[in-house]
């Protein structure tokens, strides 16, 4: 399948996107993930973003156009793919769909999380990634077996807040969403591609999509 997730931070695009990738072996391409493991990896991609993720303010649009416009070509996109964290702008959309024609690809929906703010704001607040792997826990509903330390196999690498989820960092991620990515939802209307979905649970996310793309 080949699909947008849209939604605040916090709505759970992560975590669906890793549910669909076993129905039919779409991959989840997070551009978050992207810009992360670059900020690790110190390239100059990574320079570039850093400070804009830090603040959880947006990354220029060239700067996510040229990311995209390259992982899109590459080969495990052909089983389908989940767009995670992108677009999240206007303009981004607008770049999306020339790119998407011009590769001859047609996507079967753009699925919008819908969330309430106060359980995002608990669900950011509580949540913790792991440096090395990207793994998501949450302290309250689905902690690390040993504090601080991923459970995922082989991994065991260290679990943190992230810089971009301190109180004030999580307010202007959400004033930024509600600012230049929450308009995406009319755009996909406009589109006729829209999947609006109340999203308290994963699972149910999960079953309204696979009725929409038929699987
Ligand atoms: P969230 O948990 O807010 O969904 P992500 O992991 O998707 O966070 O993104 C983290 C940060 O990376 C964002 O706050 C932003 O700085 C940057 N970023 C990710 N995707 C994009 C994008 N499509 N356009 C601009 N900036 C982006
Ligand atoms: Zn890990």
């Amino acid at each position: 399948m080949r699909l947008i997730l849209l939604g605040a931070p916090g709505a759970g695009k992560g975590t669906v996107a890793k549910l669909l990738t076993s129905v039919d072996g779409s991959v989840q391409i997070s551009t978050g993930d992207i810009l992360r493991a670059a900020v690790k990896a110190g390239t100059e991609l990574g320079k570039k973003a850093e400070a804009a993720m830090k603040a959880g303010e947006l990354v220029s649009d060239d700067l996510i156009m040229g990311i995209m416009g390259e992982r899109l070509l590459e080969d495990d996109c052909k089983a389908g793919f989940l767009l995670d964290g992108f677009p999240r702008t206007i303009p981004q959309a607008e770049a999306l769909k020339v790119l998407l024609t011009k590769l001859n690809i047609e996507l079967d929906a753009a699925v919008n999380l819908d969330v309430p703010r106060d359980v995002i704001l608990d669900r950011l607040t509580t949540r913790r990634t792991c440096v090395d792997c990207g793994a998501i826990y949450n302290v309250k509903s689905s902690p690390c077996k040993v504090e601080g330390v991923c459970d995922v196999d082989g991994c065991g690498g260290n679990v943190v807040q992230r810089d971009d989820e301190t109180e004030e960092a999580i307010s202007k991620r959400l004033d930024v969403f509600n600012e230049q990515t929450a308009p995406l939802v009319g755009f996909y209307k406009g589109e006729d591609m829209l999947l609006d979905i109340n999203a308290t649970s994963s699972d149910a996310v999960v079953d309204a999509i696979k009725a929409k793309v038929g699987i």
